[in-house]
This record gives C-alpha cells, sequence and structure tokens, in this order.
C-alpha cells in the first residue's frame, strides 16, 4: 500500500492561523506586535529570495518585520555594530542573520553577538548547549523544530522508536538528532546519526522506524534503504537541471520519493514537506521571542 503523504504546506498553513490569532491575542493584551529584524549581506539571489519570503510570511501573520541590506563590502565591526542595536532595540524581538556571510566575515562571532533570547534560528552556542541538555528555554533550529512538529500532528510520536538520521550539521542533522533523543515532547527515541564517512549507510537507514535525510544528496535514498512500514521525512533541497522548466532546473529532495512511497507508511514530498514547516517555525520562535520579551503579553 502507498504511503500516505505528508503535507507540509497544509500544516504549516494551519500553523500560521495559529500564530495569527497569538499576535492578535499579544496585541489585544499589551498594544504591541512581534517585531523580527532579518540582516541579509551582499546580494546573493537565493538568500534575497529566502529574506524575502521570511519577510512576507512574517508580515502575513501580523509580525513586525524589518529588513536590513547591508553590503558585501561591510566590515565584521560594523556588523556587530548593527547587531548590538538591534540587540537593544525595544520593539525588535527576533534577529536573524541570513547565512552566508562572505568570506571576509567570522560567522561564528556574528551568531555569537545575536542575543540568545533574539536568536530565532537557535545557532548561539547558549541555545546550542539549552537545547542538548534538554532545556526547555533553549531556542531550538527552525528546521529540526519543523520535522518535530511535523511528526507530532500526523500522531507519530519518536517516544522509543529507533529514529535514523543522514546528515551531522549544524543546521539540520545535530540539532534533528538532539531533539529526537531528547527528553522532551518529539523526542525520547532511540537515535542513530550517519553521515558521509558512515560504512554500509544502508544497514543504518533500514532499522529507521522514523527516517530523517538532510544529506543534500539528490535520490541518497532508494526503496531498498527503507524497511517496509517507516516513516520518511526528506529534509533536502536541491537543484536539478531540467532544460523543460521554464527556470530551467527543479526541486528534488534527499529521498526517491516514487519508490519510496511504495514502501514507507508516512513520507513527506519535496517541495511541499519540511520546507513550509521552517518558515512556519521562524514565525512560532519570533512569537515565542517576543512573549518572553514583552511583559503581561500571555496570560
Ligand atoms: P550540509 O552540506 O551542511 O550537511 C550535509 C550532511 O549530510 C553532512 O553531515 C554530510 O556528512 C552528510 N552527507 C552528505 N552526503 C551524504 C551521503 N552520501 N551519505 C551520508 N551522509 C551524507 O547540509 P545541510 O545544511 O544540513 O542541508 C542538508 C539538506 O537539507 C540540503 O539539501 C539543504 O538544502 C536542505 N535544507 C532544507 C531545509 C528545509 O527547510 N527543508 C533547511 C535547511 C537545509
Amino acid at each position: 500500500m502507498a504511503a500516505e503523504i505528508i503535507s507540509g504546506t497544509d500544516m504549516a498553513r494551519t500553523i500560521r492561523t495559529e500564530i495569527t490569532e497569538g499576535v492578535q491575542e499579544m496585541k489585544g493584551r499589551t498594544g504591541r506586535v512581534p517585531g523580527l529584524a532579518t540582516v541579509l549581506v551582499g546580494a546573493d539571489p537565493p538568500s534575497q529570495s529566502y529574506v524575502r519570503m521570511k519577510n512576507r510570511a512574517a508580515s502575513e501573520v501580523g509580525i513586525e518585520s524589518r529588513q536590513i541590506d547591508l553590503s558585501e563590502e561591510i566590515t565584521e565591526d560594523e556588523l556587530l555594530g548593527w547587531i548590538e542595536g538591534l540587540n537593544a532595540d525595544p520593539d525588535i524581538h527576533a534577529v536573524l542573520v541570513q547565512l552566508p556571510l562572505p568570506d571576509h566575515i567570522d560567522k561564528g562571532r556574528v551568531l555569537e553577538a545575536i542575543h540568545p533570547a533574539k536568536d530565532v534560528d537557535g545557532f548561539h552556542p547558549v541555545n546550542v548547549g539549552r537545547m542538548t541538555v534538554g532545556d526547555p528555554a533553549a531556542m531550538i533550529p527552525c528546521t529540526p523544530l519543523g520535522v518535530i512538529e511535523l511528526l507530532m500532528r500526523s500522531g507519530i510520536d519518536p517516544r522509543g522508536q529507533h529514529a535514523v538520521v543522514v546528515g551531522r550539521s549544524n543546521i539540520v542533522g545535530r540539532p534533528m538528532g538532539a531533539l529526537l533523543l531528547s527528553e522532551q515532547r518529539g523526542g525520547d527515541a532511540t537515535v542513530t546519526v550517519a553521515h558521509l564517512l558512515t560504512k554500509d549507510l544502508a544497514s543504518h537507514t533500514r532499522m529507521a522506524d522514523i527516517l530523517v535525510v538532510a544529506a543534500g544528496a539528490p535520490g541518497l535514498i532508494t526503496a531498498d534503504m527503507v524497511r517496509p512500514g517507516a516513516v520518511v521525512i526528506d529534509v533536502g533541497i536541491n537543484r536539478i537541471e531540467d532544460p523543460s522548466r521554464e527556470k530551467g532546473y527543479r526541486i528534488t529532495g534527499d529521498v526517491r520519493f516514487d519508490e519510496v512511497k511504495e514502501v514507507a507508511s508516512h513520507i513527506t514530498p519535496v517541495p511541499g514537506g519540511v520546507g513550509p514547516m521552517t518558515i512556519a517555525m521562524l514565525l512560532s520562535n519570533t512569537l515565542r521571542a517576543a512573549r518572553a520579551l514583552i511583559p503581561g503579553s500571555s496570560g
């Protein structure tokens, strides 16, 4: 029997409605709304489009969004000065610096400069540490948080299950493993984290009750690598040349959707799976940050 397809697009729409209501409630209580600042350095077209998308999504739910466009030539100290200003700005509750940054800027220094309470990407070492020890005050990176939300809202609780994560980046794989292992909602799994140097990847993926793939390797996961009845979450977003498309490319995941859907019990599509959930979680983290920073904003 073919797998149930989990629509991240539909789920994200529901979450955005909930966030809109949350923002309205905050406005009613305090007269204030959450403020998100996105900082874009340079003119990299994909980064420009991501930032635009994030700001549009924020405005749609009533979050005040401010896009700060800075020159590619900006010095590290000048950029740190901007972040300091946003940290101190009472109307801004969430600060996001779009990556990648130009080579002459130390990414680590910049991410550490964002106040942990406003760090809605969850990349600050304080938040990484809090997440790792299961501190509920942690800001959690949006993509792995979106995967947990997607599982739980689909009635799939990782508790006691064997979850296998393919990929160990700081943005997706590593925090994904930490969340699945944590003792919090959406955690309590037995976790394997595989990566490029893992021997015999298939022997690990075949053990998964829940398989989360974040490798950036198009079509990496084939049907024979998936245990019948497993849940398969495809985080990969890969551009594949396709002259038949107007843009000359199409977007595909790390999982061979057509064959794996015949084996899995649940599967996420690309696009329309984890991607929309990531943006919804950014909005959710922004509302959460604002609630923590605005006195009397939650009951
Ligand atoms: P990354 O390149 O930083 O990390 C990839 C990880 O996968 C590495 O740990 C590497 O060891 C592992 N890996 C790569 N090829 C492998 C292979 N053949 N076998 C086993 N492991 C392998 O990438 P990232 O930032 O973690 O992103 C991963 C994918 O997820 C990319 O396609 C990216 O575009 C996508 N992504 C999607 C979202 C979303 O919102 N859906 C968000 C972030 C990233």
